[in-house]
């Protein structure tokens, strides 16, 4: 696979069918569920020097997924086979309840080592990244990136992840806030520990997988007179459990949210919180600190802002571990900038996957993840949403199909 560098602006970049931007695992599992894709002129930009791996290079922690809820999507008798019988897929689609999320990263490096072979090399854009995302009326989109280049497609899939921000309500702490992606980071341990061992209290702003896998990591450092830790959170916690006999047979605190039949629990396979819910390491902590097992902690759920401030105020360190909204590049139509997150940050598709621009879906872009929670609990597994995803882009290919016999597509 080539890794070209980033290239200054190239005249004669091709009209492309689809153009992919950012492939960390949500591309891959498009791409990897739907090789039909690769039949198009299809091209895929990425930030980063490798495809595939995406965020997981970033997490320095234990997963909150199974590694069976992985690559089932592929086909093994077509292209992509072969995968899944590579070590680090084999093991990763084998192995039992938790594993380090470096497993899912070094699987997805196969696989992103996977669809750069099957991609002509001047397909294959990396260490570049979109900047502007240009839709024109009548004509193809325009991608304008970093190192100056524009490439053109008829059809944009965007896949660029999530990102972290200071949520509104912290802001006025900045001065002592982090976010809690620079603490599950690779070399990130010894910050740590650190926080475990100064005094003064702690406040951790979220009770998700990265406020617990934070905890969990400062608990190993801290002293038994270490500082006092509470877990503040607006709602009760969503804790994934196999089925509903599981669910009943727990004991549950208050801190815990009680699930939704309808909503809640997985037609499919019963699992209550899917996707959204603690799991592995996470959900054993989470049950600990809310039963008061774990001395020094406590959680409270507190749905006002006004009963949340005295704890975040009083903090001498508050770690965000909410907040991820969408990361997509700027978004242009006819040369004027549309807004294309909602206020909290979330980019939104139409039922078939299509960018909402102002409420109206962008014909030409499909969007790939880019929510913190792209499953609603009820909504279809990862596996059918790649392959379902891929068969609305493949239909919007052939349409264009059709324009071009129409001669439509000459002008741009
Ligand atoms: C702490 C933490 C733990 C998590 N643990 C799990 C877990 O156990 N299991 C799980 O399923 N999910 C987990 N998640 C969610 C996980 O991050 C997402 O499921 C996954 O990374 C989403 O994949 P993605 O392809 O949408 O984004 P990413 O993996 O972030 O990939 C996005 C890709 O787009 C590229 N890119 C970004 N911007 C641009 C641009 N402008 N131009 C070109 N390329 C660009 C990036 O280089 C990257 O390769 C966790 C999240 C967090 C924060």
């Amino acid at each position: 696979m080539s890794h070209p560098a980033p290239q200054a602006a190239a005249a004669a970049d091709p009209l492309l069918d689809v153009l992919v931007i950012g492939c960390g695992l949500r591309a891959t599992g498009l791409l990897t569920a739907t090789p039909e894709l690769f039949r198009h002129d299809l091209g895929v930009l990425d930030a980063a020097d490798r495809l595939g791996v995406g965020s997981f290079a970033h997490y320095d922690i234990e997963s909150n997924s199974h590694g069976s809820d992985f690559f089932g999507w592929i086909d093994p008798a077509g292209p992509f086979g072969p995968l899944l019988a590579e070590e680090p897929v084999r093991r990763l689609r084998t192995v039992p309840g938790s594993f380090h999320l470096a497993l899912l990263a070094e699987a997805l490096d196969r696989a992103g080592r996977a669809i750069g072979a099957m991609l002509p090399p001047d397909r294959l854009v990396l260490g570049d990244e979109a900047v502007e995302v240009a839709l024109r009326t009548g004509g193809p989109v325009r991608v304008r990136t970093r190192a100056g280049r524009t490439l053109r497609a008829g059809t944009v899939v965007l896949a660029t992840g999530i990102r972290e921000r200071t949520g509104p309500e912290l802001r006025r702490w900045q001065g002592k806030l982090v976010l809690s992606r620079a603490l599950v980071a690779p070399g990130a341990r010894e910050r740590c520990a650190e926080l475990g061992r100064r005094p003064g209290p702690l406040c951790l702003a979220g009770a998700s997988h990265s406020a617990f896998s934070v905890l969990h990591r400062i608990l190993a450092h801290r002293p038994p007179d270490g500082p006092e830790i509470v877990l503040v959170t607006r709602s009760p916690v969503r804790i994934h459990y196999p089925d509903r006999d599981a669910y009943r047979a727990a004991n549950h605190t208050p801190a815990e949210a009680v699930p939704d039949p309808d909503r809640d629990i997985c037609p499919e396979t019963g699992n209550v919180h899917r996707y959204s819910g603690l799991r592995n390491t996470s959900k054993a902590l989470f049950h600990a600190v809310a039963a008061g097992r774990v001395p020094g902690v406590r959680l409270v759920v507190a749905p006002d802002a006004a009963d949340r401030a005295p704890y975040f105020e009083r903090a001498r360190v508050i770690v965000q571990s909410t907040g991820y909204g969408s990361n997509p590049p700027a978004v242009t139509r006819d040369g004027r900038p549309v807004r294309c997150t909602t206020a909290g940050g979330l980019v939104r598709t139409d039922e078939r996957g299509r960018l909402l621009l102002d409420g109206t879906a962008a014909e030409a872009v499909f969007v790939m993840g880019m929510d913190p929670y792209p499953y609603d609990d009820n909504s279809v597994n990862p596996t059918n949403q790649y392959a379902r995803r891929g068969r609305h882009i493949l239909g919007q290919l052939s349409k264009r199909g059709t324009y071009e016999a129409a001669g439509r597509w000459q002008r741009c």
